[in-house]
């Protein structure tokens, strides 16, 4: 292996500790019930206009993790939503989430620009959907600096990472856990195994992925992955909740 690239999973490693140690805001969590959340990033248009009607048949809300910098454009995922995409999706009840203005790689990218891109998704927002506040974040990329942790705690009710996990017992609401559909390879067994230990546990299942489609890119799903995550979701006894709604009802308890 290069040493470059050495270096990088070294400087990865090192950044994975930090968000999960570091700059924590610990909550102690009592759910009372399992939940689920169902979130994409970036994000591609399939995530609305392949995952929407899905969402929709099994009577569940989203979140979408928005990084207005890339309306329009194409990705490796697929082309990227459009205003029209996010105005649709909001006026069905999903949560619009921020993601960053230039989708920033979290680790990579110094705290003050970080927070800098993060108030000029905001700021754009106003123009695409009047009177919407983002309440939740999710770090684009890689785990975050501890700085940055920092920064994102006081302007978001909760903010989500990766991880491969859930979250139950002390949480840390600077970086929530998020499991990555994508990364089972279409193998619905961690799936199934995640959301049975985060049920047993009254845990909230933050689920991630790009693209919805037939052939999804290696940052997305089929369809039918996803339908079968909700189907496990819900057969689980959990509720399905976007990231904010499902803060909303830890904090009311
Ligand atoms: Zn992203």
């Amino acid at each position: 292996m290069a040493m470059g690239s050495l270096l990088k999973r070294a400087g990865l490693a090192f950044g994975r500790w930090n968000a999960a140690h570091l700059a924590r805001r610990p909550y102690r969590m009592r759910a009372g019930r399992p939940i689920v959340s169902f979130t994409f990033d970036d994000f591609p248009r399939s995530a609305w206009t392949a995952g929407g009607p899905i969402l929709a048949r099994h009577g569940a809300r989203a979140t979408y993790y928005t990084a207005l910098g890339l309306a329009g454009g194409d990705g490796v995922s697929g082309p990227h939503f459009t205003p029209e995409d996010l105005r649709a999706l909001a006026a069905a009840g999903h949560e619009v989430g921020c993601h960053t203005h230039a989708h920033c790689p979290a680790w990579e990218t110094p705290a003050e620009k970080f927070e800098a891109s993060v108030a000029r998704n905001a700021e754009q927002f106003g123009s695409f959907l009047p009177g919407t506040r983002l309440r939740s974040l999710s770090y684009p990329v890689s785990p975050p600096r501890a700085a940055t942790k920092l920064r994102m705690g006081k302007r978001f009710a909760c903010c989500r990472g990766g991880g491969q996990t859930y979250n139950a017992g002390l949480i840390d609401l600077n970086c929530l856990r998020g499991f990555f559909l994508e990364q089972t390879r279409g193998d619905a067994r961690p799936l199934a195994a995640a959301i049975a230990a985060s049920a047993a546990e009254d845990g909230w299942l933050i689920l991630v992925t790009h693209d919805i489609s037939p052939r999804p890119s290696r940052h997305g799903v089929t369809p039918c992955f996803l339908e079968h995550a909700l189907n496990l979701a819900q057969a689980s006894g959990a509720v399905v909740l976007p990231v904010a709604a499902a803060w909303d009802r830890i904090a009311a308890r």
